[in-house]
């Protein structure tokens, strides 16, 4: 059983993503081809956002945006502490500090509580400037960006929508990438809308912020590559990955049903032995994850044993808090008050989950969890 199925999305989609591909080498148009204009064109209208810049990948995707807010040395950004590396790591790679703020317990998602506190002890303990926040859709359910907002607003800070894993997310009223002052999204093939290698995307509604990205990927271009105006990337998105993205986004709402309804068929299953996610109401995850939350670490361990065993992949998203990695040792102003994050990092499992699962895969995993916790 695959833990994410790619393979199996491919055999259904072989025949247009393949026509697909050769029309891209048969032009040989491979970097900033017309695929590429037509993907950002095509992602920005379902956003329902004015701009949409293809990029390498999600983790300059971060960056750029912080790049184009000229962020940097002096400055503060509010990071998850309970995300992917990227989110934290592009903080410093343009030279300001990191701050971690706790999650909520329930949707593993920023606190807006702890925001507040962290942003609070920035202002009183250190030199630093509040500039942003980073924001991230874990797992594929969107943050309480009312909440966020709230408190963004009120220091004047500027918030950044790592929407990664939340391609796809929505409220009643807005899709994910909609959220942020800037916002992003990754392409990496396991991700919800994933094409085959790395890939990603920057979406905003500012025009200014939008001329500036356009730029900062290409070499911080002018008027065009060999008039350069300030220091940028080579960060673009190949014209093979935006031709794969094109055919994907067709079907990309039918994947996430299936994924809901992959979803509903564990909830139902598991809710009694185990706590399953929980969604808020009016939102929409993309389901990048189905990840649920054990006893304790002990629990852990030995339900992925047994699920090892009988063959069944399962995944630890993630172990450690991100003010714990080595990477940060030293970078820290001593915010950090992360108990839900560490209480969590000790729990947490994520289930296959994908649009392509059958019955009997689902009902092997489901059989094997409760065995194991008993
Ligand atoms: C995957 C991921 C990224 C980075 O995306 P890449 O395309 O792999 O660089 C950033 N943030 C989160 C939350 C992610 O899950």
């Amino acid at each position: 059983m695959e833990f994410r199925d790619l393979k199996r999305q491919y055999q259904v989609h072989k025949q247009e993503i393949d026509h697909a591909v050769r029309e891209v080498i048969d032009g040989a148009h491979f970097i900033s081809g017309p695929q590429v204009t037509q993907l950002e064109r095509e992602l920005a209208a379902y956003v329902g956002v004015g701009d949409c810049i293809a990029c390498a990948n999600g983790t300059d995707a971060l960056q750029l945006a912080l790049m184009a807010w000229e962020i940097g040395a002096g400055d503060a950004v509010f990071v998850p502490d309970f995300t992917f590396f990227s989110s934290g790591e592009v903080v410093p790679l343009v030279g300001a500090v990191p701050v971690f703020v706790d999650i909520d317990k329930d949707t593993y998602n920023i606190s807006a509580d702890s925001l507040r506190e962290a942003i609070e002890y920035v202002l009183h303990h250190t030199d630093l400037n509040p500039r942003a926040v980073v924001a991230v859709d874990l797992f594929g359910q969107p943050a309480d960006y009312e909440a966020v907002r709230q408190v963004a607003d009120k220091y004047g800070l500027l918030v950044l929508e790592d929407a990664a894993q939340g391609f796809g997310g929505m409220t009643e009223e807005k899709k994910a990438c909609s959220f942020g002052d800037i916002s992003i999204t990754s392409f990496f093939p396991a991700k919800p809308l994933g094409c085959y290698g790395d890939g990603g995307a920057v979406f905003t509604d500012n025009e200014e912020w939008a001329q500036r990205l356009k730029s900062l990927h290409v070499h911080g271009k002018g008027s065009d590559k060999y008039d350069n105006v300030r220091i940028g990337l080579n960060s673009r998105l190949d014209t093979l990955q935006a031709a794969v993205l094109l055919q994907k986004v067709r079907f990309f709402e039918e994947e996430i049903a299936a994924c809901e309804r992959v979803a509903a068929e564990y909830d139902e299953r598991l809710r009694e032995i185990v706590k399953t996610p929980v969604i808020l109401d009016g939102m929409r995850s993309s389901w990048a994850q189905y990840t649920i939350c054990l006893r304790d670490a002990q629990e852990r361990e030995h339900v992925m044993a047994q699920m090892k065993a009988d063959g069944i992949p399962s995944a630890v998203y993630y172990r450690k808090p991100m003010h714990r990695q080595e990477a940060f040792a030293g970078m820290l102003c001593g915010a950090e008050r992360c108990e839900n994050t560490a209480y969590i990092c000790d729990r947490c499992l994520s289930l296959p989950m994908h649009p392509y699962m059958e019955e009997a895969e689902l009902r092997a995993v489901c059989e094997s969890l409760k065995k194991a916790v008993g």
